[in-house]
């Protein structure tokens, strides 16, 4: 049997895979069982920030690997604790909780979020206030968080205490959060799954008023939006935002499981001995990668990013074919005339991989890819629109 019956046999039926068999990359070009190069424009789920093979990443992961690979938390390692010195000195926030996945690092801000307000409040004050179309992640409480029926259906009861309101929706908000006893207003800075949809500024700005005035927390998920993506370190940088947490992963450790969830002043020492925990959370490996992705997103990379995402916008804008594109920074979706899925085949038969978000083609190039390569990658999908 080939790989992809081996995989259709053996792997539970969750994945509807493009029909590649990817085997090796360099930069963002990656090759696949029968040596067809591709130029990257997903970095598997806007995870492999750098590319594939990036010497500096391997050199800092291998020389981790070789010291200590795993120790759990009954110990110390220097990576962790150095990665989040890192984190709390990049963004204000003021410790760190690490997991292995975005579910995950989810998952602690809701515990984080129902802590405190149960203690600030009352027992009462447990619900959160997430948006239609959001994606928060795959566990039962996750699904719960994420405003979208299709994931629900099948996996009833979901936990409790969820509200879905429309983005950009300030009205519905305020309505939300009189009529119920909020413990936090939890949201994506850009819409990933959602379809690449970044909210708007004065929504935003309303959510940062009414937690202030009614200490109710602000939990922005980074998990696919956060590392650079957008032009920023973190997308609610753009905002002038302080969130109370913060959830990331995809692109944190640039290709190893991460997860972390940043706390801010209210909510820093809201955890204590025993509340939360994960046995391969700060593994040491996932670290020292994350250490090398973080400390070269700085200004010189970000500026990039912002020049390549004009870049994208101003070449497809108006292109043929194409009625819209949104999203920010290297995070972009591109609502086209054809049908999403032929927009992709397309460009994968012309060397170059996209995927999806809802009914948009979804961009997510790697933060360094070069220029080149980008500008080759535009012309396909341009060619792929007509
Ligand atoms: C991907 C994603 C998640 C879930 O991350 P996993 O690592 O798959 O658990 C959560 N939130 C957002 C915004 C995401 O894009």
């Amino acid at each position: 049997m080939n790989i992809k019956e081996i995989d259709s046999s053996y792997i539970a039926n969750t994945y509807s895979r493009f029909p590649l068999v990817l085997t090796d990359g360099k930069g963002s070009r990656v090759k696949d069982e029968n040596g067809k190069e591709y130029i990257d424009m997903s970095t598997g789920i806007a995870v492999n920030a750098f590319g594939y093979s990036d010497n500096e990443w391997i050199s800092a992961v291998t020389e981790q690997l070789s010291k200590i690979q795993h120790a759990s938390n009954l110990y110390f390692t220097e990576p962790a604790a150095r990665l989040a010195e890192l984190l709390v000195n990049k963004t204000g926030m003021k410790k760190v909780f690490f997991s292995n996945s975005g579910a995950e690092a989810n998952e602690c801000a809701i515990k984080v979020a129902r802590k405190y307000a149960a203690e600030k409040k009352g027992t009462d004050y447990y619900k959160i206030i997430t948006l239609n179309n959001s994606f928060h992640g795959r566990t039962i409480t996750t699904l719960a968080a994420t405003g979208q029926e299709v994931f629900h259906k099948d996996f009833l009861p979901l936990t409790d205490g969820f509200i879905y309101v429309d983005a950009n929706n300030i009205e519905e908000l305020k309505k939300a959060v009189s009529d119920n006893k909020i413990a936090a207003i939890m949201f994506e800075i850009v819409q990933g799954e959602g379809g690449v949809l970044p909210l708007e500024k004065d929504f935003i700005d309303s959510i940062k008023e009414i937690c202030a005035e009614q200490d109710i927390l602000t939990i922005v998920d980074e998990v696919q939006c956060g590392n650079g993506r957008s032009g920023k370190l973190y997308a609610y940088m753009h905002y002038g935002l302080q969130p109370d947490i913060v959830s990331t992963a995809k692109g944190l450790a640039g290709g190893l499981p991460l997860g972390a969830t940043l706390l801010g002043d209210k909510t820093a020492d809201v955890l204590k001995f025993g509340d939360h925990g994960s046995t391969f959370g700060g593994n040491p490996v996932c670290c020292a990668a994350a250490l090398n992705v973080l400390n070269r997103i700085d200004d010189k990379l970000l500026e990039d990013v912002s020049k390549k995402s004009e870049y994208i916008f101003s070449e497809l804008s108006g292109a043929k074919g194409v009625k819209s594109v949104s999203g920010l920074g290297l995070m972009i979706g591109i609502e086209t005339e054809k049908a999403a899925a032929d927009v992709i085949d397309a460009c994968m038969e012309m060397g170059v991989l996209v995927i999806k978000a809802k009914s948009k083609v979804r961009l997510l190039p790697a933060l360094n890819i070069p220029f080149e390569d980008l500008k080759v990658a535009i012309e396909v999908i341009k060619k792929a629109c007509l």
